[in-house]
């Protein structure tokens, strides 16, 4: 086990310096960020604070490695043996990475253990896979030519990321990059940047060539705003709140129209109709809202109920809600860890106010959580009698809180779902067939689970409609991101 083999002062005994051309350095400025551990509130770990002019240096590596270094020239399937190496690494590091994210985030080690380390593991491998498998077309074309297509790395990519899941969301956006041979500055986000760090070195130890992958602490303002601006980058791809998206676009866009893709935020609605198995929705409701502490952008906050089982179905909610175990975030036991950080908690506990004060009951919960911990900790919350005019039940609140809300009709429940700015994900749970997959269609979002949540795998796409993003992340389709499509034309006469 994790815990049992690994200390904490071990996960992170190594200084956090930033990852440029090969080597871990310190800031040019020199300057220096803490990273907290949320279920203490304490110092974990000194980082080094990127800001532009470290940008700068980064971006100058990666053109570098891009267009002159050993990876410029390297076989796609000697790349997808680099990854392939990494996803090794990660494995055989598995418990360590596990602890760094527990530690950094506040998460519970059996979710870090159980589901995001595995996570990367598959993400990693699959587009280790990918490699050598991209291939281009020839086109019958008018006339005596061969026309044919090839797909080349967009060049030096931008990636930015949350801290939600601070390993994962780094393999998601690594792995198609680097299948498809681009080079990469990346942004952890400043509240969890240790894992991406420790990944860092892990690519070294993989023998992937100086200057490909770049890892930069740093915060989004200055360091997040250099990658994004800089007229040396080829692409950005951000995940986070749709708000910092909206600027992410703004700032490629009066650069040097570098291609975005963005991950953004979701207000899901997960559907639960009166012929559905109604244990098995519970559970999804519960894995749908709970599941890393509600900081989840496709987390299903909007549970609609059908009127016929509303009331069973909240009251078995409350029961299981009540029965999660908060506390410490290194106790395997744990279900339910820290919120990532004091804002966090503040901003979920405001909704929580606003929920009360707009009329809406507490089922369960609804505040802070001060047995568990000192840390940021909450209970986690039911609200019923939600109306969809409710900020709760219109806001992405990133919490462990859920906003039952009732239907008569499942026509209804689908206008209402779809009335949101959001599309990231849905779900619907029910016995018919022949429902699940006409809602399913009707639903406006990127991801719809049907008697099942929070399910991924890395062959399956994942994103938004809406404003919930642009771009498909995993899957085939992420590789279409990092791709650029050249039409070669020869004259056979
Ligand atoms: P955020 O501000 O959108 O942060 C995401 C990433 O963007 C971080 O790396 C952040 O850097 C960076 N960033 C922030 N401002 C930037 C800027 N002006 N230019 C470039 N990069 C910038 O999210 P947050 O403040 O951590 O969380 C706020 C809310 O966002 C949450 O309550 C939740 O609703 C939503 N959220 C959604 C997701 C998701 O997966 N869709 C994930 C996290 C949060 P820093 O290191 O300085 O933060
Ligand atoms: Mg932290």
């Amino acid at each position: 086990m994790a815990v049992a083999i690994l200390s904490p002062e071990k996960a992170i005994s190594r200084k956090g310096k930033l990852l440029i051309n090969g080597e871990f350095v310190d800031a040019l400025s020199g300057k220096e960020f803490e990273t907290l551990n949320p279920s203490t509130g304490e110092v974990l770990a000194h980082v080094a604070e990127a800001d532009k002019a470290d940008v700068d240096r980064a971006v100058k590596a990666a053109r570098t490695a891009f267009e002159e270094g050993p990876w410029s020239r390297m076989n796609a399937r000697e790349r997808g043996r680099l990854l392939l190496r990494l996803t090794q690494l990660v494995a055989d590091h598995a418990d360590e990475l596990a602890l760094i994210d527990t530690l950094d985030n506040g998460k519970p080690i059996r979710e870090t253990t159980h589901v995001d380390v595995p996570l990367v593991i598959d993400c990693l491998g699959y587009y280790a896979g990918w490699a050598d498998k991209i291939e281009g077309e020839t086109i019958p074309v008018n006339g005596p030519f061969l026309n044919y297509t090839l797909k080349e790395p967009v060049g030096v990519v931008g990636q930015i990321i949350p801290w939600n899941f601070p390993l994962l969301m780094a393999a998601w956006k690594l792995g198609p990059a680097l299948a498809t041979g681009c080079t990469v500055v990346l942004k952890p986000a400043e509240q969890t940047p240790l894992s991406a760090l420790r990944l860092g070195e892990l690519i070294l130890e993989a023998g992937f060539p100086e200057g490909v992958v770049n890892i930069l602490p740093g915060f989004g303002p200055t360091a997040g705003a250099a990658i994004a601006s800089h007229l040396d980058v080829d692409k950005v791809a951000f995940t986070g709140s749709t708000e910092v998206g909206r600027l992410i676009m703004e700032m490629a866009a009066k650069s040097n129209l570098k291609r975005v893709t963005l991950e953004l935020g979701g207000k899901a609605p997960n559907i639960v109709m009166s012929d559905a198995i109604i244990d098995e929705a519970v559970k999804g409701a519960v894995t749908g809202i709970f599941l890393n502490q509600g900081e989840v952008c496709c987390a299903g906050s909007r549970l609609f109920v059908e009127d016929k089982v509303h009331d069973e179905v909240v009251s078995k909610l409350k029961a299981y809600a009540e029965g999660i175990k908060v506390g410490n975030p290194l106790d395997p036991a744990t279900e339910m860890g820290a919120q990532v950080s004091e804002e966090q908690l503040d901003r979920i506990l405001n909704y929580c106010q606003s929920g009360k004060a707009e009329g809406a009951t507490v089922v369960t919960g609804g505040g802070r959580n001060t047995a568990a911990g000192k840390g940021y900790f909450m209970h986690p919350t039911i609200f019923s009698d939600v109306k969809d005019s409710m900020k709760i039940a219109r806001e992405e609140i990133f919490g462990p809180v859920v906003s039952a809300i009732r239907f008569s009709e499942i026509g209804e429940a689908v206008q209402r779902g779809n009335r949101t700015n959001y599309g990231l994900s849905a779900a619907v749970w029910t016995r018919d067939i022949k429902k699940a997959h006409t809602i399913a269609r009707k639903l406006r979002a990127g991801v719809v689970w049907i008697n099942t949540y929070n399910t991924f795998d890395a062959a399956s796409p994942f994103g938004g409609y809406k404003e919930s993003g642009i771009g498909r992340e995993l899957g085939k389709h992420a590789l279409a991101n990092y791709l650029e499509t050249k039409s070669v034309w020869v004259a056979l006469e």
